[in-house]
C-alpha cells in the first residue's frame, strides 16, 4: 500500500482526506504542522507528500526529501511561490498545485455582495441597528437591468460572467486572452468601455508587475458614480486610498472587498486592536463597503477538491503517470 504524508491539514479537510484514502486503499498520514526543517523528517518511509503553505520551503528540504526516496511535492494550493523551482528540479522533485478549485466559491461569493451593495442593505443594517425602519431614500435597482464588467474573464470571473448573464445581466469582459466558450455569457471589449459603462465592476485577474494598482484615482473618475466595485482577487490590484477617496468624494457607489494590500497584517487571526490598519477602519465603517476577510474560497465543494485534486496528482507520480497539474515538465 502507497504511503502519503499531508502536512498543514485543517479540520474541514479530514473527512474528504479519509475518504479519498480509503476510496483509493492508499495509506494517509496527517500531521497539522507545516513542512520546515524540524518536520521533515516525519516524512522519511512515506512515497509521497503533499503541503499546503505560504512560508518559503527551507533549502535544506529539497535534498532531505530527495534521500527519504521522495520524487514530488504537491502543493495543494493554487499559489507555489514558496517552492524554489530550481532547487526542486535538481532533487528530482517534481512539482504539482492544484489551479483551480472551485472558481464558482469565489464567484459566488462576489455575486452575493454585489447584490448586497445593489440592494443597500449595508445602509438599511445602519438605519435598523439604530430602530430606523424608514425605507425612504434606499430605492435599489434589479439586476438584471445592469451592466457587468468582468476585468480578467479567466476561470473565477469567467464563472461570474456565467452566473451574472443567468440573471439576465448584461455582461462585457476586458481580458488578453478571448476563450470562445464564453461568448456566450460576455462581450468582450477594452479597459476602458468596462469602467465607462458597467454598473459592477468584478475584478479578477492575478496580482502580477502589469496588473498591480490598476484600479487608481483615474480609474474610479471613470466609472459611474452608480458603480459597484467587487474585488475578490488580489487588494494589491486595487489603490486602497484612492478607492477610500473615491467612495469619500461619492465618485462611485460601493465596494465590496474580499482582500486588502496590507491584509497580511491583520487577516487569518484574531488581530489586535493595534494591528488594524487605517484604511481597514476607514473601509469598514462605511455601510457601501463589505469587507470579509479572504474567505471567498472558503467553501464544502473547494475544500473537498483541494484535497482531491491533490492527493490524485500525488498518487498519479507514484504510479508512474503524468500528474493532471504539474507546474514544470
Ligand atoms: P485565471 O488565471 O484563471 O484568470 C485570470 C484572467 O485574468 C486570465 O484570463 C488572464 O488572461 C486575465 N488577465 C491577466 N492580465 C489581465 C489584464 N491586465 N487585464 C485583463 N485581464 C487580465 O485566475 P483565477 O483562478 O480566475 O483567479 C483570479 C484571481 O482570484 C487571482 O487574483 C487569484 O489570486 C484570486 N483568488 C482569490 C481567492 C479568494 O479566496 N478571494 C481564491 C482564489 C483565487
Amino acid at each position: 500500500m502507497k504511503k502519503i504524508i499531508m502536512y498543514a491539514t485543517l479540520d474541514v479537510e479530514v473527512p474528504f482526506i479519509k475518504q479519498w484514502a480509503k476510496d483509493h486503499q492508499v495509506e494517509i498520514k496527517m500531521v497539522e504542522e507545516r513542512l520546515t526543517p524540524e518536520t521533515v523528517g516525519w516524512a522519511k518511509g512515506f512515497d509521497g507528500i503533499d503541503i499546503q503553505q505560504t512560508h518559503p520551503l527551507d533549502p535544506s528540504i529539497y535534498p532531505t526529501l530527495k534521500s527519504f526516496g521522495i520524487k514530488q511535492i504537491t502543493a495543494r494550493m493554487v499559489g507555489y511561490d514558496f517552492i524554489d523551482l530550481k532547487l526542486a528540479r535538481e532533487n528530482g522533485l517534481q512539482v504539482t498545485n492544484v489551479p483551480a478549485y472551485s472558481p464558482r466559491a469565489i464567484a459566488e461569493m462576489g455575486l452575493t455582495q454585489a447584490l448586497r451593495l445593489v440592494r443597500k442593505l449595508g445602509y438599511y443594517d445602519q438605519r435598523m441597528s439604530k430602530l430606523d425602519f424608514r425605507w425612504t431614500g434606499l430605492e435599489s435597482t434589479e439586476i438584471y437591468n445592469l451592466t457587468v464588467g468582468v476585468i480578467g474573464a479567466g476561470h473565477i470571473g469567467g464563472a461570474s460572467a456565467q452566473m451574472y448573464s443567468a440573471l439576465g445581466a448584461k455582461v462585457i469582459a476586458v481580458d488578453p486572452v478571448h476563450h470562445a466558450e464564453m461568448e456566450p455569457f460576455l462581450t468582450y471589449t477594452d479597459l476602458d468601455t468596462v469602467l465607462t459603462q458597467s454598473d459592477i465592476v468584478t475584478i479578477h485577474t492575478p496580482l502580477n508587475d502589469e496588473t498591480a494598482n490598476m484600479l487608481d484615482a483615474a480609474a474610479f473618475k471613470k466609472m459611474k458614480k452608480t458603480a459597484y466595485l467587487i474585488n475578490m482577487a488580489r487588494g494589491g490590484l486595487v489603490v486602497t486610498n484612492d478607492l477610500i477617496k473615491a467612495l469619500q468624494e461619492g465618485e462611485i457607489a460601493g465596494a465590496a472587498l474580499d482582500t486588502l494590500a496590507d491584509e497580511a497584517q491583520f487577516f487569518e487571526k484574531q488581530a489586535a486592536p493595534e494591528e488594524i490598519p487605517e484604511d481597514y477602519k476607514v473601509l469598514k465603517a462605511m455601510p457601501n463597503v463589505l469587507i470579509s476577510p479572504h474567505s471567498a474560497f472558503y467553501t464544502d465543494t473547494a475544500m473537498k477538491n483541494i484535497v482531491e485534486m491533490g492527493l490524485d496528482d500525488v498518487l498519479l507520480i507514484l504510479n508512474g503517470k503524468r500528474p493532471n497539474y504539474p507546474v514544470f515538465e
